[in-house]
């Protein structure tokens, strides 16, 4: 069992204006959570962190309330893809990830599996996870992988605990490679999180093929579309097929007290939309959970 701290929640925060400026952005709305792009996540070109951005990003993460930031992988890196242009590209961007995480003292990469095209399964999880051995033994060893449930749209690989189990098991470096849950994903592809038997029957199956030690991050975000329908569409904590029940069990489950939990919710107004799905999940908690909250910037904040 988990030892219980403060509450380790935040949203994807923008990095306009600079790297550091999304560490800002999370502490002022009391964020102890935050997750970034270290780019542009639809382009291929990254523009170089010198010394002095990577020395910055440290100093105002160290003097923030953040206790802890990972990095989403680009949505164009396909390391499941056959064509071997795509693939080639794919593998030296996710390096480059890597690399710029490692320099930004940044613990963790999140990246969706791959997408076959039509290739046999095995076959995609197998280049899926040859690639990550590449990539592990291609960079020092600070910044860890962690692999996303995906809705399993398209032909997305991914969506089931028994294929991230599948590549997973073909990793060399076990100490590098994790799981970032996707509560959106996890509903889109079949696991009923709405109630309480759908909640433990996906948490017993997540013990079952891959066990809490591999869980590093949690995506929360509600569903636009329904369960199984392998759609993925995020929405408003509460506001989704999932609803606040879903919810509520995900934050009062000891379980997962100490894995930090940020928003990925749709956004009209820059951390306005952030601050009511946090309000919303804080009156979530159980009271007997309420010493999650203390010393909490964002309670103060949510008064
Ligand atoms: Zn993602
Ligand atoms: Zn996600």
């Amino acid at each position: 069992m988990s030892t219980k701290h403060k509450l380790l929640l935040g949203a994807h925060m923008s990095i306009a204006g600079g790297l550091e400026q999304a560490i800002i952005r999370g502490d002022s709305i009391g964020c102890t959570a935050i997750q970034i792009f270290t780019k542009s996540n639809r382009q291929w070109h990254a523009k170089e962190i010198t010394t002095d951005d990577a020395l910055l990003f440290q100093t105002t993460f160290k003097n923030s309330g953040i206790k802890y930031i990972a990095a989403h992988a680009s949505y164009l890196i396909n390391i499941g893809a056959p064509n071997h242009e795509i693939n080639h590209k794919s593998l030296k961007s996710l390096i480059t990830e890597l690399q710029r995480c490692e320099l930004l003292q940044i613990p963790y990469l999140i990246l969706h599996p791959g997408n076959g095209l039509g290739t046999p399964e095995a076959e995609c999880l197998k280049l899926i996870a040859q690639n990550i051995n590449s990539a592990l033994g291609s960079t020092t060893g600070k910044t860890s992988l962690l692999l996303e449930n995906t809705a399993g749209q398209g032909r997305n690989t991914g969506y089931k605990f028994e294929q991230l189990a599948t590549i997973i098991s073909q990793i060399k470096d076990q100490s590098r490679i994790g799981i970032c849950f996707d509560t959106c994903h996890a509903y889109a592809a079949g696991y009923d999180l709405s109630t309480t038997e759908g909640y433990e029957k996906t948490w017993a199956e997540f013990r079952k093929h891959l066990g809490y030690k591999l869980l590093k991050f949690i995506h929360v975000n509600d569903s636009k579309q329904a369960l199984d329908s392998r759609v993925d569409r995020h929405e408003h904590i509460g506001a989704g097929k999932i609803g606040k029940l879903g919810f509520k069990l995900l934050f009062n489950d000891p379980h997962l007290f100490d894995i930090p939990k940020v928003l990925e919710t749709p956004q009209t107004q820059e951390l306005v939309d952030d601050v009511h799905n946090m309000q919303i999940i804080v009156n979530l908690l159980e009271t007997k959970h309420h010493d999650l909250l203390k010393n909490l910037k964002l309670a103060e904040y949510l008064k």
